[in-house]
This record gives C-alpha cells, structure tokens and sequence, in this order.
C-alpha cells in the first residue's frame, strides 16, 4: 500500500488515515543547539525515537517556523525543498548541515485547499527547511526519510488567526501528520546573558513562562492567543512575537483534554525559555 502512495518518482501522493498523531511544540533556541552533545539535541533524539514505537510513526511532518515570515500564507510545494542557513557568525560546522528530506508536492496542495481562511498559497521556490525546523528534525528524524512541509506565518495579523489556522490542521493528525510548532515560549535575544546557566533566568522570563504552562497545562488553550493582555511582561517576553506564534498554531491543533507533557523546561541565556510540549 505504503509503495502505492510514495513512488519513489512523484514522493507523497497522498496520505492514509491513522491513529490521532500527537502535537508538538519545540522550543529550539539557538542554532547551536542543532548539533555537538547537548541536552536539548538529546532530547528531541529520544522523542525522535519514540515515533513508529510508543508514538506512530508519521507519514508527513508539517512544521510551523518562527523564521518564515510572510505576507500572507504559503506552504513548501517542492518536491526537494533546500537547507537554509538562516544565521550568521556561527561555526562552519552549522553551515555544513543539510536535512534532505523530501517536500511532498502533491499533498502540499491537498492541504492548501484543505484550509479555507485564510488563502493559503504555494511556495515552489523560495523557502525550504529554515533552522527553526531542520535544527529539530534532523536530531528527531535524523534518516530524512520523512517528507516535510513548512507552513509561513503572516506576523502582521492577529494572534487569533493563527490560532484558528491550527484549529483547521486538527483534523490531518488523522492522515498519519505530525504537527510541529517550533519556536521559544520566551524569547528575548536583546536581554541575553551567555553566562547564565540552563536554571538561570530574569524573574520575566520565569514568570511568563510559568503563566502560559499554567495555560497549557489547564487546557486553556484559547487563551494563549491572548498574551497581549499580559502587557509589559509579554513585551519583555517576546519583543517581537515570531517565536511565540508556532505555539497557536500546535495548541490550535490539540484537543483541551488531550493530555499534555512538558520537556526540556529549563532556560538558554537567561532569556529564552526552551519548555517544549507533546499533546496526545
Ligand atoms: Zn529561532
């Protein structure tokens, strides 16, 4: 059946129906990160391997990264979408990564049409795996033999559309697609302190942290599109919000009573938390 679907020629025509997939958000922090020993590399390798064992193992990866900044939505519609170094002053071994997984053109446009607002269009050249989501999914899925698609995000409208995005996507965790939000819960790279230890953080970044797991661990999971409301603690938070947003469109994709689990709660720089989520 599987031979069927993905001809080694056309990739991913279509996807099965299966067991619910879980949800994740991952926090990334810095590229770094994505390669040597590192706690937070070690835990996305025991996630990755839980997949096809505890956890099915997904047909597609659809993953939503802090860094594909849009006007208006796309999705990657190439058949073998490009690594992109999207960072600088970083050592040579960072900028010799490559993920190839392939693209999945074909479902890229099934799943466009699949989502009614707003308009989302296809991307056959621009973008591919940016580091929000190759630094995770190489670590996770370190064969690449799982096709993946990026979903953009429009940053100038309102938190609550990328939620209801991810409201739209629930339904594909039953046709075998992991979805996967990765940003940081806090992320403030103005107020870094490279010295600081992975328990160390501003009482902001602890604060804000504390209160959107309360969120998440409550299952008010609508709420999180209203951290605004939290004013100046959210502003120190996210002085931009880019790396908040992937988080709406994972808890949009999610049930309130699904269980949910946290790892990696702990903080890079002081300033960005790394808390990480699986529902499901
Ligand atoms: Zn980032």
């Amino acid at each position: 059946m599987l031979d069927e679907v993905q001809s080694a020629a056309g990739g991913l025509q279509a996807l099965q129906k299966s067991p619910r997939m879980p949800v994740l958000f991952l926090g990334h922090g810095s590229p770094m990160n994505a390669i040597g020993d590192n706690p937070f590399r070690r835990s996305w390798q025991a996630l990755g391997a839980e997949f096809g064992k505890s956890l099915p193992r997904p047909q597609l990866v659809l993953c939503v990264s802090a860094h594909w900044i849009t006007r208006g939505w796309h999705l990657t519609g190439m058949a073998q979408p490009k690594t992109i170094h999207d960072f600088g002053g970083f050592p040579q071994e960072l900028f010799d990564q490559q993920f190839p997984a392939p693209g999945a053109p074909a479902v890229a446009r099934q799943i466009a049409a699949g989502i009614s607002t707003p308009k989302v269009g296809l991307d056959d050249s621009e973008w591919g795996y940016d580091h929000g989501t190759w630094s995770v999914l190489k670590p996770m899925f370190p064969q690449a033999d799982i096709p993946v698609l990026q979903l953009s995000m429009d940053y100038s409208r309102p938190p609550a559309e990328h939620f209801a995005i991810g409201q739209q996507l629930r339904a594909l965790r039953q046709r075998g697609v992991l979805i996967v939000g990765s940003g940081n819960i806090v992320h403030n790279l103005r107020a870094t302190r490279r010295e600081a230890s992975a328990m160390q953080a501003y009482d902001w970044a602890f604060e804000f942290d504390k209160r959107i797991g309360a969120l998440l661990e409550t299952g008010a999971l609508g709420e999180l599109a209203e951290f605004q409301k939290l004013g100046q603690l959210a502003q120190l938070a996210h002085p931009t919000h880019d790396h908040y947003l992937p988080l709406l469109y994972a808890a949009g994709a999610v049930d309130a009573k699904e269980p949910v689990r946290f790892f990696n709660t702990s903080f890079q720089s002081a300033s960005i938390s790394m808390r990480s989520v699986v529902w499901g």
